[in-house]
């Protein structure tokens, strides 16, 4: 059966819970063992003193451990994602950074697309490197090779832990190859140099892109964008394979950064209308973008698998992407003048970052979410500040462009 298919129900049973066809929130911190030698086996498992037979359920222990709404969401998240295993923290940037905390140590290399999210951004630049991690930033021209060169070159090469993709890029979204980076993580480990490959899917998500099967060991989440989008929490997803995984739920242990049951809750229940809400979104996402093709006010648009995005980026989206998403950034004849006098006319298109919710929000990245991004950067990016950023909703579509009509003029 299909991921949407099972959503409603997969490990749960309403026998657990007086009959209950939705699981109820655990709001509870520690849970009562039946006896002393239940309470020592399941530290035993939880602690990796012993092996848990496949088939039993992990014992609960206390809430930073694991608790059922937990439990239940991540069986639903890793279903969605085909992956062994996943875990559900308080924010999309606590997954990534205990991802990052899990696999590198001081002396060690991350080697990172550029632009990232700039919480992402900020996190590598500015807290890694403190603990003497050494950064490799790459833009989407930039192959594997390149970059073998210079880590050779820097004699670093052996170092390489951890390789961290983000595609599409925010908010010019422009993809990378998950795959050529897979084939670098292969021929390293060939070289008995072990990194781990990482990709945060918060555009795509588990709708639209499936990074594990490109060689991804690792994918990453802001529940906070399309797996919630309702605009009412803030969490985390990082998905993956039995052994990376151990190392990420063995740091979140430690850091305590897990989500609360109210929030795996919430995020449980968003996550069965994911596909329903996607899929409108994407329909309404390629009507907006062929209507702003044709506006004279537009002098770029920003989407995956337009030709204008390069003849190179349109064989990556071909392989790599389901579809091309509900994100869309475009550029206007005039710059930030016009660009501020757009944002401000709109009605029911809200001003305000973030993305991936059921309703639609625009922003403009040059001043917003990327202001910290250096401005030569930027240019050379192609993110100016004729942008406006687009994240479409669920509304009616010619509604939306309606707005964006009277908007534009
Ligand atoms: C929002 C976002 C994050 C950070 O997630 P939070 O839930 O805000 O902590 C990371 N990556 C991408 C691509 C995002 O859009």
């Amino acid at each position: 059966m299909k991921p949407e298919s099972l959503m409603m129900t997969h490990g749960y049973n309403p026998e657990w819970s007086e009959g209950a066809i939705k699981a109820p929130i655990f709001q509870t911190s520690t849970f009562v063992f039946k006896n002393a030698e239940e309470g020592k086996r399941f530290f035993a498992i939880a602690y990796g003193k012993m092996e848990k037979p496949l088939e039993e359920p992990m014992g609960l222990i206390y809430s930073r451990i694991n608790n059922p709404n937990m439990q239940i969401l991540e069986e639903r998240m890793a279903l969605y994602e085909g992956s062994d295993d996943a875990a559900i923290f308080e924010s999309g940037m606590s997954g990534i950074s205990t991802v990052m905390l899990s696999f590198l140590r001081p002396g060690d290399v991350l080697v990172f697309s550029n632009p990232t999210y700039g919480g992402t951004h900020h996190f590598i630049q500015h807290v890694l490197t403190d603990f003497g991690i050494k950064v490799y930033p790459f833009s989407s021209s930039v192959h594997p090779a390149d970059i073998r060169k210079k880590l050779e070159s820097d004699g670093v090469l052996d170092r390489v832990r951890l390789l961290y993709l983000e595609t599409p890029a925010n908010p010019t979204n422009e993809l990378i190859d998950i795959q050529a980076w897979a084939d670098f993580r292969d021929q390293l480990k060939s070289e008995n140099i072990n990194a781990k490959l990482a990709v945060d899917n918060t555009y795509m998500g588990p709708i639209w892109q499936k990074p594990l099967e490109f060689g991804a060991d690792l994918v990453c989440y802001s529940a906070t964008k399309f797996l919630n989008g309702h605009s009412d929490l803030i969490a985390g997803v990082v998905c993956g394979d039995k052994e990376s995984m151990v190392a990420v739920k063995t740091m979140r242990t430690f850091i305590g950064n897990m989500a609360g049951p109210h929030t795996s809750w919430l995020l449980t229940r968003s996550i069965e209308t994911l596909k329903l809400r996607m899929d409108r979104q994407g329909e309404n996402a390629q009507k907006i973008v062929d209507w702003l093709l044709n506006h004279p006010k537009v002098t770029r648009v920003y989407f995956p698998g337009l030709e204008s995005q390069g003849v190179e980026q349109v064989e990556i989206y071909k392989k790599q992407c389901l579809a091309p998403g509900a994100m869309v950034s475009f550029d206007v004849a005039g710059g930030e003048k016009t660009a501020f006098a757009i944002l401000n006319k709109l009605k029911l298109i809200k001003l305000a970052v973030s993305l991936g919710s059921n309703e639609s929000l625009a922003q403009h990245p040059y001043s917003m979410t990327h202001a910290d991004v250096p401005d030569d950067v930027k240019e050379s990016l192609n993110l100016t500040d004729a942008m406006i950023r687009l994240s479409v909703g669920i509304e009616d579509a010619e509604d939306i462009i309606s707005d964006l009509a009277q908007a534009m003029g």
